[in-house]
């Protein structure tokens, strides 16, 4: 089986690389998905998926066979922009090939899974027609870069696809990953009481009252622990703003809004709990509250999120990640497990409902999101041939 797929892989590889060079040419900012969406629902009908549609969100689902194991493989199709500060050694939107590389915005994070999944959906259709043991989603989620994990949130809670299993295609550098450190976003008011500065006596400074709130911040970051593989957590203070009713009077507002990274074992109420106790500690009255996240897709649906990603994160013996290791070796020669730094949709899948969810694509995760972007299209080629492979690999599990 191995040898018939990754060879009709092989056979595709130029339409791959002439797919990849598309979806960076069709310019895809968060909630402007429309013209990349509508591209792959109608490639993936032109490849033979048994179905191909967006959902109420925007998101592009298409779905091959109809067995009972249900995988999902999901591949962000919207990118962060471009600056025009930026420094772009090839146009970020004109999908230049040279050297055995794809360089453009978005050839990381991450069009190359998707066009991976989809040729890896083709040969699968061709090769096999209608008998699979499994039922394969290929999903091209809108909003991520906004809103990390609800597309696939939206995807279980509303459109009736309940996955078994998750394949996530982030830039891994070929390497299995097998999770990622949470984060949450809170903000923290004080509320003090204005009166005019020549009589400041008369008031309470609400920045006064959030300064030792901020110091005891700080060293909270300092001594949060770090725990294997995800490392340390982590907290920012990364805005902080005021009110007075004039550049003459006492502050009496001041809130902070604070990025909140999230280590193994450590949770949303374990945040909030640590945040109290440095209030309690000031005997201050401050209030904290969780942000939301709010938007409307390129459908005009409306949606709204908590700030809330929980971390997640798999054994190396978890079957799963072990099917992927074994499907690694086979396509790549090596097998490497390891964990992203940054946020991915597993937020949702794993982080949320338990889903088990890995993820597996070419590309370096520290060049996403800059005028770096570029891959080997060889690295595209090997993940084509792993995604081929990989749920045959899991169902033996
Ligand atoms: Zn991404």
């Amino acid at each position: 089986m191995k040898e018939e797929l990754f060879s009709a892989v092989e056979a595709e590889k130029e339409n791959l690389f002439a797919l990849i060079q598309k979806l960076v040419q069709i310019k895809s900012y968060s909630g402007d998905e429309k013209e990349i969406v509508e591209f792959i629902v109608e490639k993936m009908k032109q490849f033979g998926f048994d179905e191909a549609y967006h959902d109420s969100l925007g998101n592009a689902i298409g779905r091959i066979g109809s067995g009972p194991i249900k995988i999902m493989y999901d591949a962000h199709i919207d990118t962060v922009k471009v600056t025009e500060t930026e420094n772009w050694a090839h146009p970020p939107f004109d999908g230049v090939i040279e050297n055995g590389k794809i360089y453009g915005r978005g050839s990381v994070d991450e069009k190359p899974a998707m066009a991976g999944f989809m040729v890896a959906g083709k040969v699968l259709k061709n090769l096999y027609g209608n008998d699979f043991p499994f039922t394969l989603y290929v999903i091209g989620s809108v909003l991520e870069e906004d809103a990390d994990g609800y597309p696939l949130y939206h995807i279980i809670q509303n459109e009736g696809i309940k996955p078994d299993y998750v394949l996530l295609g982030e830039p891994t550098d070929l390497k299995v990953y097998r999770g990622q450190r949470g984060r949450m976003e809170l903000k923290i008011s004080a509320a003090g009481k204005s009166a005019h500065g020549a009589h400041n006596q008369k008031g309470i400074n609400a920045i006064y009252k959030m300064m030792p709130i901020i110091t005891d911040i700080e060293k909270l970051d300092k001594k949060l622990k770090p725990k294997e593989p995800l490392g340390k957590g982590s907290i920012t203070v990364s805005n902080i703003i005021s009110k007075a009713p004039s550049m003459c009077s006492v502050s009496d507002f001041c809130q902070i809004h604070l990025d909140r990274r999230m280590t193994t074992g450590e949770n949303k109420n374990g945040v909030v709990k640590e945040l109290k106790e440095i209030i309690k500690k000031h005997k201050s009255d401050a209030k904290i509250s969780i942000s939301d996240v709010e938007g409307v897709s390129w459908k005009g649906t409306q949606f709204s999120q908590e700030a809330y990603f929980p971390t997640w994160v798999y054994d190396e013996k978890h079957p799963l990640v072990d099917a992927a290791m074994k499907t690694s070796k086979l396509a790549t020669g090596k097998a490497k497990s390891g964990v992203w730094s940054f946020s991915t949709n597993g937020v949702a899948t794993a982080g949320r409902f338990g889903i088990p969810t890995i993820g597996f694509a070419p590309g370096k995760e520290e060049l996403a999101h800059s005028s770096k972007e570029e891959i080997l299209l060889d690295d595209l080629l090997k993940a084509t041939k792993f995604y081929s492979l990989f749920p045959f690999e899991l169902i033996e599990k």
